[in-house]
C-alpha cells in the first residue's frame, strides 16, 4: 500500500500520530506540504510565518531525508482543496493520513479534500495528535461541554495517564518512508510571493529550535509559577510558536510537566495548567464555532463599541505604541517589533483596547491575528473574549485593569518599559508607570517633553472606567 501524510500543524517526523500511522500500516509512504495560496495570499509581504515556517519545512526535509536518502518533504504552493488530491493520485496512494485541524475554515477545506479523494477510492484518516483532549473526549457528568475552565482542568488531570501521553513511536516504522522525485527541495520565500526577508532571526525554526527552548526551559520550570507573570524576566517557555505549527509534541511537553508536577514542582504544576488552557480553548472553538466570529455570550454583541475616525484613531495609537501608557506601549513595541507578547501584557493591552478605548475586541483580535508569530485561533479568540468578558470563564465585565498600577505591580522598576521605549529610560520607577504625573522640572531632568517625545495619554483612565460600565450596562439587563 502507499500513502501520504499532509504535514499541517504538526511539522515534525517524531511523536507525530499521523506519520506514525501511515508509516505502520504502508508500504510506501510520501510527506507532503501544501502552502495554501488560501491561507497566504491574505498575509502580508513580510509577514513573519512565513519565514518561520519555510525554516521549518527545510529542517522537516532534512530530517525526513536523513530516514530516507532520495526520499524527502513534496512541497506545493496552490490551493490544497486541489493539490492534496492531485498529489495523492500521482503517487497513487491509497490513503491520505493527517492530524485534526479543528478550526471552522480546515474542517471544511478538509471535508472538501475528503470528498475528492473518495472519488479515486483514496481513503482519508485522521488523527488527535494537536491536544491531549479534543472535541468530546472530556464532558460534564450532564454530557455536557464545559463551560468553566476549573472544573475541566480537574477532570483533565483525573483523566490523563500515561497512556494519553505516551509518545507514537515512529522511528519504529519509519523504513516505510519511501523515495520520490516529487520532493524538490523548499521554495525561498521570493518564489512564493514574498520578501526574502520574512525571516525573523531572533526564533530558530523546527524541531531543533524547539528542543532548544524545551530544554533551556526544564531548567527554568521550578520557577515558572513565580516568574511567568514578569515581562522584564525569562520566566515562560517561548515555546507557542512551535506549538502553533507542531515543531515539538505536545505530548512530550504534558509528560515532562506531568511527572514534574507528581514530584511536586509547583512550577510544572502551573506550566501544565497553562497547556490545559490551550486544550480547553480548542474544545470551546470545536463545541462553539460561532464564537470565532461572534461573543461566545450572545447578549455581549449588543455592546456599542465607539466607532468612527475617533475610534479609528484611537485604534493606530494602540497598534502603534503611542498611547501614553507605558506599559501598554512598550508591549505593543514588543509585539510589532518580534511577533511575540508576554502573556500578562497580552491580558493588559487586550483589556485596555476594550475598557479603555472603548473598541470593539474583534479589532485587537485581527491585529493580534496579523501580528503573532503564535496566532492561534482557539487561543487568540479565547483570549480575547476573556479581556471583554464576553467569552466562556471571562474576566467579570466590571472587573477592569488598572494599566498603571498593573505596570507597577508587574514591571517595578520599568525594565521592560526601558527596554522598548528607551526615551524613558532616565525616569525614575515611581514616574515610569505614568509619566505625565511628573511635574516640568522632573521631566526637563530627564530630558523628555512630553506630546514631542513620548505621547500623553489619549484616554484618561478613571473617565474611561466610568464609561465602560455604563457600555457595559446593556449586558445586565440582558443577561
Ligand atoms: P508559556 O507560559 O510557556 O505557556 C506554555 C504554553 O501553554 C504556551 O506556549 C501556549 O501554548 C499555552 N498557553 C499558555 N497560556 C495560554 C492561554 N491563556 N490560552 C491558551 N493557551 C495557553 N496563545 C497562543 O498560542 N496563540 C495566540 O494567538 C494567543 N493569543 C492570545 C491573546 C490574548 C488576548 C491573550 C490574553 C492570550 C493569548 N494567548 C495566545 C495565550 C498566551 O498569552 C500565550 O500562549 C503565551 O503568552 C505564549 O508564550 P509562552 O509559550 O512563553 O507561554
Amino acid at each position: 500500500d502507499r500513502a501520504l501524510v499532509w504535514f499541517r500543524r504538526d511539522l515534525r517526523v517524531e511523536d507525530q500520530a499521523a506519520l506514525y500511522a501511515a508509516c505502520k500500516s504502508a508500504q510506501a509512504v510520501f510527506c507532503l506540504f501544501v502552502l495554501d495560496q488560501e491561507i497566504l495570499d491574505a498575509l502580508p509581504r513580510n509577514d513573519r510565518r512565513v519565514g518561520f515556517i519555510l525554516d521549518t519545512l527545510c529542517a522537516l526535509d532534512a530530517q525526513i531525508r536523513r530516514i530516507c536518502p532520495g526520499g524527502g518533504l513534496i512541497v506545493r504552493y496552490g490551493r490544497a482543496t486541489e493539490l492534496v488530491p492531485q498529489v495523492a493520485a500521482e503517487l497513487a496512494a491509497q490513503a491520505v493520513f493527517t492530524n485534526h485541524d479543528d478550526e471552522p475554515a480546515a474542517l471544511r477545506r478538509d471535508a472538501q479534500v475528503a470528498q475528492r479523494l473518495s472519488t479515486f477510492a483514496c481513503a482519508w484518516h485522521s488523527f488527535k495528535d494537536h491536544v491531549i483532549f479534543e472535541r468530546s473526549e472530556l464532558l460534564t457528568g450532564a454530557g455536557k461541554p464545559y463551560g468553566v475552565f476549573t472544573p475541566y482542568k480537574n477532570a483533565w488531570l483525573r483523566k490523563v495517564d500515561a497512556f494519553y501521553l505516551r509518545a507514537y513511536p515512529v522511528n519504529r516504522y519509519q523504513g516505510a518512508l519511501a523515495p520520490t522525485p516529487l520532493a524538490q527541495g523548499v521554495p525561498a520565500p521570493t518564489e512564493i510571493g514574498f520578501e526574502p526577508d520574512s525571516v525573523n532571526p531572533a526564533v530558530l525554526g523546527g524541531s531543533e529550535g524547539a528542543k532548544r527552548l524545551f530544554v533551556d526551559f526544564l531548567d527554568r520550570i521550578d520557577a515558572y509559577a513565580q516568574a511567568r507573570d514578569y515581562p522584564a524576566v525569562k520566566g515562560p517557555s517561548y515555546l507557542s510558536v512551535h506549538l502553533r505549527f507542531g515543531t515539538i509534541s505536545i505530548r512530550q511537553l504534558a509528560r515532562e510537566a506531568w511527572a514534574r508536577m507528581q514530584a511536586g514542582v509547583r512550577g510544572a504544576e502551573v506550566w501544565l495548567s497553562e497547556l490545559i488552557w490551550r486544550d480547553f480553548y480548542h474544545q470551546v472553538m470545536h463545541h462553539h464555532p460561532h464564537a470565532m466570529a461572534a461573543a461566545w455570550r450572545p447578549e455581549y454583541d449588543a455592546i456599542q463599541w465607539e466607532q468612527g475616525p475617533h475610534a479609528d484613531a484611537l485604534f493606530a495609537a494602540w497598534c502603534e505604541g503611542r498611547t501614553g501608557y507605558p506599559l501598554i506601549d512598550s508591549a505593543m513595541r514588543q509585539l510589532n517589533s518580534s511577533g511575540y507578547m508576554h502573556n500578562r501584557l497580552r491580558m493588559v493591552t487586550a483589556s485596555f483596547l476594550v475598557k479603555d478605548l472603548g473598541l470593539d475586541w474583534r479589532r485587537g483580535e485581527r491585529y493580534f491575528a496579523e501580528k503573532l508569530l503564535d496566532f492561534d485561533l482557539a487561543a487568540n479568540n479565547g483570549g480575547w473574549q476573556w479581556a471583554a468578558s464576553s467569552g466562556c470563564d471571562a474576566q467579570p465585565w466590571f472587573r477592569i485593569f488598572n494599566p498603571v498600577t498593573q505596570s507597577e505591580k508587574f514591571d517595578a522598576q520599568g525594565r521592560f518599559i526601558k527596554r522598548y521605549l528607551p526615551h524613558l529610560s532616565a525616569l525614575p520607577d515611581r514616574l515610569v508607570h505614568a509619566p505625565w504625573l511628573a511635574k516640568p522640572l522632573e521631566l526637563q531632568a530627564c530630558g523628555l517633553t512630553l506630546g514631542a517625545d513620548y505621547p500623553w495619554p489619549i484616554v484618561r483612565h478613571d473617565e474611561a472606567r466610568a464609561q465602560t460600565l455604563a457600555r457595559y450596562a446593556v449586558v445586565k439587563t440582558r443577561a
